[in-house]
Order: structure tokens, then sequence, then C-alpha cells
């Protein structure tokens, strides 16, 4: 059975993306920690992020380092690099625009309009 990831990636599933190339996707996280957080995906379906191919682990730390920086540019924060994968088992990185009301595990309640004022922001 294909993760969420692979149903969003595939187009089944509905999310606020932001940026995508051949090898990786990536969009907000739906339970966000700080506004602009994102998840970057790569689109082949693997549980831990070190059982990656080379091909798809470069792929997804240049998408990582491009999004971030225009996340920086865009957000004016630094961005905070989370690889945690205890809830979905499908590799992603999580990238949150830092400030300092940031709490692990504590989550925003944003709106359907916050969250997409916040993907046209970011959308790359
Ligand atoms: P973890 O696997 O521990 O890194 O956490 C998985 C993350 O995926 C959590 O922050 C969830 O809020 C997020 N998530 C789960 N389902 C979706 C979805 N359909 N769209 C966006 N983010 C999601």
């Amino acid at each position: 059975m294909s993760s969420i990831f692979s149903k969003i990636i595939a187009g089944e599933l509905p999310c606020y993306k932001i940026y995508e190339d051949d090898k990786v996707m990536a969009f907000l996280d739906i339970n966000p920690e700080v506004k602009g957080h994102t998840l970057v995906v790569p689109k082949v379906e693997v549980d831990k992020i070190y059982d990656l191919s080379e091909v798809d682990w470069v792929a997804l730390w240049a998408a990582v380092k491009k999004i971030s920086a225009h996340m920086e540019e865009v957000t004016g924060r630094r961005t905070i690099y989370e690889v945690i994968g205890v809830d979905v088992p499908h590799a992603h990185v999580h990238l949150l625009p830092f400030d300092e009301t940031w709490e692990h595990g504590k989550t925003l309640s944003l709106s359907e309009d916050e969250f997409n004022s916040i993907r046209e922001k970011l959308a790359m």
C-alpha cells in the first residue's frame, strides 16, 4: 500500500505544494509548528532516509538547500531542519522558518486561507 505522501505525490490527495522536480516534492505540513513548516519528500517511497539511493539522497538535499534559501529570502528567518520519521514511513525532511514561539511538538491551527497565503509566498 502506498504511503500518504506517495498519494499526495500521485495527486490522489491534496496538499499545499510549494516545489516539485522530477525526484522531489515539497508541501506544507498540515500540523505546522511554525508558519511555513514544510516537508521535503523524495518521490521514491522509502521508509528511512538513509535507505535512499545516492542519486535520490543528493536530489533530496539539493532541493532542501534550494527551498530553504528561498524560504529565508521570503521570511527573513533562519531555516531549521528536522528528520523525524516516526509518523509517516516515507522519508522526508521538515523545514521550519525559526521563530521564538517555536516549541517542538506544539502545533498551530491555521485556516485554509492562511495555508493558501503561506503557500503562495513560499511557492517556487
Ligand atoms: P514524522 O513522520 O514524525 O516526521 O511526522 C510526519 C509529519 O507529516 C507530521 O508533522 C504530520 O503533521 C505531517 N503530515 C501527515 N499527513 C500529512 C498530509 N496529508 N499533508 C501534510 N503533512 C502531513
